[in-house]
């Protein structure tokens, strides 16, 4: 039988690949907890939770058994016109630990779906009230995905040259510092006297897609007390931050000022399925309540409050809150912070930085995002056995929170021989 690696490469394009210098796709054949198998049966630590959705770990007997459960009873139906009880449990329980001013629930498919309905809601919030704000405020380096919207408020990617023209206005602000705070604040105080900015769209606390950059939490807070005093709407990315990384269950939550608007996925549904939410507030919904039929948000999507999905978010919602959970999470916090005393004032560590689970160092070498030297970490993280994806300088780790210590161990092992090799 030909190796699944092989047969991928007849049909199948993959993302964020440039297939001409592309080496062989890793055929992965089961996972199980924080591991992951490939076809030849080598384990790999899933260091990164499978991009951030498998925090409880893969295929966990819980959630399975409550999305099979699922399966025999609702598979799908229409959310237009209709409603099923696990979407309706599911905003019942994501109520109780959303921040206390998010009232309304809007389902989708992904991450990029979530922050572009948040764009949409945000542009048509002002349209409605008949007010004409055509620009949305972003973060320098954001990222919030590959739809059109998210591509335009995205300040990141060096690969999206070719729809440029294509964009909505965005303007950028640089993430807040101590050192820096008072200069955006006044900057922007100038700005929004001009009355046009519909939105501030930002990833609280933690930049995932820019190496999981940090800023501060009371610089955030600053810049959003100034936008709600102008009636711009805040729009929280937490597609990447959100259900417990950050040590809270909501980055939203180290910071006084709560956004309009929350998106979520990534590990709402635990790494099972896709699904995406916006949230948002009364004051926004009600903007949309009204006898003209044209101010609704005439947005949908085929699967949208999927059951099988909402089943998914509503077990992973239930691990979440269990003590055995919260528990791994200050366990993982510990030993991160031990870790981290052992090796930030290594020679060939530039910085480290660290926000609930998620931990982050920068070495002291230049590297390119996607260059040679990346490679080889990634070689050597992949033949010890663990998958981390380090993004130009900066190595990170974002296991799921089942990690046990002799795994966690085994992944700064790694990352302690990739910093004497380079
Ligand atoms: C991953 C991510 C997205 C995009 O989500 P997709 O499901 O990949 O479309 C948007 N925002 C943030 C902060 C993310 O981390």
């Amino acid at each position: 039988m030909e190796k699944l690696s092989d047969r991928d490469k007849k049909h199948l394009w993959h993302p964020l690949t440039q297939h001409k210098v592309h080496s062989n796709m890793l055929a992965i054949s089961k996972a199980k907890g924080a591991v992951l198998f490939d076809e030849d049966g080598k384990e790999y630590i899933d260091g990164i939770s499978s991009w951030y959705t498998a925090m409880y770990g893969h295929c966990h007997p819980y959630i399975l058994e409550k999305v099979g459960a699922q399966m025999q009873q609702l598979d799908q139906v229409v959310f237009s016109g209709f409603t099923h009880e696990p979407a309706v449990k599911l905003s019942e329980e994501l109520i109780k630990i959303l921040p206390e001013n998010q009232e309304k629930l809007f389902f989708s498919d992904n991450g990029s779906t979530a922050t572009e309905i948040g764009i949409k809601m945000a542009l048509q919030y002002h349209f409605n009230k008949g007010e004409k704000r055509n620009v949305l405020l972003a973060f320098e380096e954001g990222f919030h995905g590959d739809t059109f919207g998210a591509m335009s408020v995205s300040g990141l990617s060096v690969y999206n040259g070719p729809f440029k023209d294509f964009f909505i206005e965005v303007e950028r602000i640089p993430v807040p510092t101590m050192e820096n705070i008072e200069g955006i604040v006044r900057q922007l105080q100038v700005r929004l006297e001009k009355n046009n900015v519909a939105g501030f769209i930002y990833e609280p606390l933690v930049q995932g897609a820019a190496a999981m950059k940090m800023h501060c939490a009371e610089g955030l807070g600053q810049i959003l007390a100034l936008l709600k005093e102008h009636n711009v709407l805040t729009i929280a990315d937490e597609v990447m931050t959100g259900f417990g990384k950050t040590g809270k269950y909501f980055a939203s939550d180290y910071i006084q000022t709560k956004p309009d608007i929350i998106c979520l996925s990534k590990a709402l549904t635990a790494g099972l399925v896709p699904m995406g939410l916006t949230t948002c507030t009364e004051n926004v919904y009600n903007a949309f309540y009204s006898d003209d039929i044209a101010k609704g948000l005439f947005h949908g999507h085929t699967y949208t409050a999927n059951p099988l999905a909402c089943a998914a978010a509503l077990a992973a919602l239930e691990l979440l809150k269990t003590d055995e959970i919260q528990g791994n999470i200050q366990n993982i916090i510990q030993w991160h912070n031990k870790f981290d005393d052992e090796i930030k004032s290594h020679p060939k560590v530039a910085s480290t930085r660290q926000l609930g689970v998620i931990y982050a160092l920068d070495l002291n070498v230049k590297m390119e995002r996607y260059g040679n030297l990346r490679d080889k970490l990634f070689k050597h993280f992949m033949d010890n056995g663990v998958f981390l994806r380090p993004l130009g300088n900066t190595i990170y780790i974002l296991a799921p929170f089942i990690t046990t210590k002799s795994q966690m161990n085994r992944i700064y092992g790694t990352i302690k021989s990739a910093i004497e090799m380079v």
